[in-house]
């Protein structure tokens, strides 16, 4: 075993590293490492934190979620925090998470699965049917105004089908095609190019000119649905339902299933079809469905118990399990 003084050094090491990564990809939307690499350090941090708890630092990117919010916008205080997902990196991290909701059941869930958009996390808020107020996750209690940025996203309705007060979370992103177009104009003027989809849309959505989120041709994708007036829905399935019905737009990849097994198949069966959706994914979200289960399992300080992301290997791992499955 290391001396506890190269323990605590390596720790404090990787607390600055990668509170300079996120800070990067959270604040300035220009991360110098991958997400894979980030994910890794994250974990070797999170082991070493897990084994020597008095040296956590406070503030440790470990339970922190997402970045500051921008100081030149508006700030918003989100009524209901906005956090992040605990991950599941292969099948045996899913069967865990699995255990660990039967166990605070008592019972095993229905799961919903959808794709996880590689985007930036919104909030949307409407009076009577009116969109009022956008904001971004920032640090998950306190976000940015960004609502006459998120205005020109044609798949945002201004008014509902229906008058109701609502508030609703998605995913807004850039589709491939209009990031290919971005980063080609911006290689003919001779200016550094995005690094990914994802940090281009963050990017579009924190300029102080509208016309540039404009110019974008970003999208949304809605997942959750909450802080309703009074609709009483009893599943996540059932508020995308109702969502759509509304005039939001929901993604239509998702599926409902009553064992573990299936939403492993799933998301195995993601691995290679990613490649054919027109957006860029980085996994897939495994919801327990029932409404009334999410509340009996409820939240860590990061992150809900009920839900789970499973993030892919990175491409050169997904190629390399492809050779191994062909025999080459
Ligand atoms: P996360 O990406 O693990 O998951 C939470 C987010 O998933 C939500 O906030 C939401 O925005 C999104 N999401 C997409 N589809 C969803 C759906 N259908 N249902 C629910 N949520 C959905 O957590 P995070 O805290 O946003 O960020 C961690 C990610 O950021 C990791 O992938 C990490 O690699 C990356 N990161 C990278 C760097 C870097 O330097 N490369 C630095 C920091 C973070």
């Amino acid at each position: 075993m290391a001396p506890l003084n190269e323990v605590k050094e390596k720790l404090d090491r990787l607390t600055e590293q990668l509170k300079k990564y996120a800070y990067q990809y959270y604040v300035l939307d220009a991360p110098e490492i991958s997400d894979p690499e980030y994910d890794q350090l994250l974990r070797e941090l999170m082991e070493l934190e897990k084994e020597h708890p008095a040296y956590q630092h406070e503030d440790s990117p470990t339970v922190r979620v997402g970045g500051e919010p921008l100081d030149y916008f508006r700030k918003v205080q989100h009524d209901v925090p906005m956090l992040s997902l605990s991950n599941a990196f292969d099948a045996a991290e899913l069967r865990d998470f699995d255990r660990r909701v039967q166990d605070g059941l008592g019972y095993a869930p229905v799961y919903s699965c959808e794709v996880k958009i590689d985007g930036l996390a919104v909030n949307l808020k409407y009076e009577e049917g009116k969109f009022v107020l956008g904001a971004t996750r920032g640090d998950g209690e306190t976000g940015e105004d960004i609502t006459s940025n998120l205005r020109t996203i044609p798949s945002i309705p201004l008014k509902l089908k229906e008058p109701v007060s609502i508030e609703v979370r998605g995913e807004a992103f850039m589709p491939k095609k209009s990031f290919e177009r971005l980063n080609a104009a911006k290689a003919e003027r001779e200016e550094a190019p995005f690094a990914n989809p994802r940090n281009a849309a963050a990017g579009s959505l924190r300029q102080l000119d509208p016309k540039i989120a404009a110019n974008r041709h970003l999208d949304i994708f809605i997942y959750s649905v909450g802080k309703l007036s009074d609709q009483q829905l009893t599943s996540h399935h059932d508020a995308l339902s109702y969502a759509k019905e509304l005039g939001f737009k929901v993604n239509p990849e998702t599926r409902q299933f009553d064992s573990i097994e299936g939403v492993i198949e799933f998301c195995e069966g993601w691995l290679e079809k990613r490649q054919d959706l027109t957006y860029e994914i980085d996994g897939i979200v495994v919801k327990v469905d029932k409404l009334e289960d999410q509340v009996k399992l409820g939240f860590t300080a990061k992150n809900p118990r009920w839900a789970t992301a499973y993030k892919f290997p990175a491409e050169e791992v997904v190629t390399r399990l492809r050779s191994i499955e062909l025999n080459v």
